[in-house]
């Protein structure tokens, strides 16, 4: 559960400035880094930095609208929306690092 405090934590800890848009980001609180962070399941350092790339790929890259048009081409292919949707995100992430 994400009370207050968490919140209060998670914006004076987590919150950092993107180099590219200067936007100040405040991650999502139900975001798996901020839970991870919570639970001491990492340090502050680390999950700035995964932020910080999560923020990057969906801001800055062709990332989520790449996912978006091969889940729409493999639900048209006749694939289970599940599968569609995890296999849209590997073979995305797949060529964003082929890129990087
Ligand atoms: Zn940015």
């Amino acid at each position: 559960m994400v009370n207050d405090y968490h919140r209060d934590i998670v914006k004076k800890e987590l919150s950092f400035r993107c180099p590219d848009c200067h936007m100040v980001i405040v991650p999502p609180f139900d975001s798996m880094t901020v839970r991870a962070y919570l639970n001491g399941m990492c340090t502050q350092e680390q999950a700035i930095e995964t932020l910080r790339r999560n923020h990057e790929r969906h801001v800055h890259t062709e990332y989520d609208e790449q996912r978006r048009r091969l889940y729409v081409r493999m639900r048209h292919e006749g694939i289970h929306p599940d599968d569609a949707r995890s296999r849209a995100k590997n073979v995305a992430r797949q060529k964003l690092e082929e890129k990087t």
